[in-house]
């Protein structure tokens, strides 16, 4: 599904050049539920924003869903995200004076898609994540945990190959993070591929595989098992 090799991003101001990935290497495949952890500023955001199309990278090579992604124009990366990535925010990033409805139907309109089969999704949607009732609210009327929830709603209605969520639950009170962190396991046990960062342990744990960004580059906790404790006091030292 995902398949990165020998990424580097660096960031360039007139100073400083921050290497906020480097040889960073992850392959995921389709079904697969992975938890990113890692101190502050290792370049957590960095990765998904560069798996999730937002993003250039400098070096490397990346493949999505067997697309060679290098080279490609503007306007062919935005086609491939918009068709494959389903985006999850710590802020939620719905537009206020928007309903529900229209926030998920605005990225169908700019994708084309006909009224039917607009709502047909949105519906669909809202089913997928209990909220089916509140399409004609605001968002400032639900709960964090229920914006939560109708972002994720947006994310699937563009039935994407992968879901990128970057700390989903940051916002929310306990309980409502734990209503989020169901539904994502739900959404992994229907099919769905899904990389979400988090600062959170027990959720990481929740998860089956486990990857961690230390410095910008990657160690796969699940495969290399013996580096834990090693990875974890250079995580707490950083
Ligand atoms: P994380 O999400 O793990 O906290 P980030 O990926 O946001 O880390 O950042 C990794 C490093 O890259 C940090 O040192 C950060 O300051 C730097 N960085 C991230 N985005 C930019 C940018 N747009 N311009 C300059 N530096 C950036
Ligand atoms: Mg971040």
């Amino acid at each position: 599904m995902l398949n990165m090799q020998s990424i580097s991003r660096v960031f360039k101001t007139d100073t400083i050049q921050t290497h906020a990935l480097r040889d960073f290497n992850l392959k995921v495949n389709s079904g697969e539920f992975v938890a990113v952890t890692g101190p502050s500023g290792s370049g957590k955001s960095t990765f998904l924003n560069v798996a999730g199309l937002l993003d250039a990278f400098d070096g490397g090579s990346y493949e999505l869903d067997g697309v060679n992604v290098k080279g490609l124009k503007d306007d062919e990366l935005s086609r491939l995200r918009n068709e494959k990535i389903g985006f999850i925010f710590q802020s939620y990033n719905l537009i206020p004076d928007f309903n529900i409805f229209d926030n998920i139907d605005m990225p169908l309109r700019y994708r084309g898609f006909s009224a039917k089969e607009r709502k047909r999704r949105i519906e669909s949607a809202l089913e997928q994540v209990g909220l089916a009732s509140r399409h004609k609210y605001l968002p400032s009327q639900l709960s964090g945990g229920q914006q939560q929830r109708i972002a994720i709603a947006r994310a699937l209605a563009g039935e994407p190959k992968i879901l990128l969520a970057d700390e989903p639950t940051g916002n929310l009170d306990s309980l409502m993070a734990r209503q989020v962190m169901e539904l994502l396991h739900t959404l992994n046990d229907q099919g769905s591929t899904i990389i979400m960062v988090t600062h959170d342990p027990d959720q990481a744990r929740s998860v089956k595989r486990n990857v961690q960004v230390i410095d910008g580059q990657i160690t796969d906790m699940s495969i290399y098992a013996p580096l834990n404790d090693v990875a974890l006091n250079k995580a707490q030292t950083a």
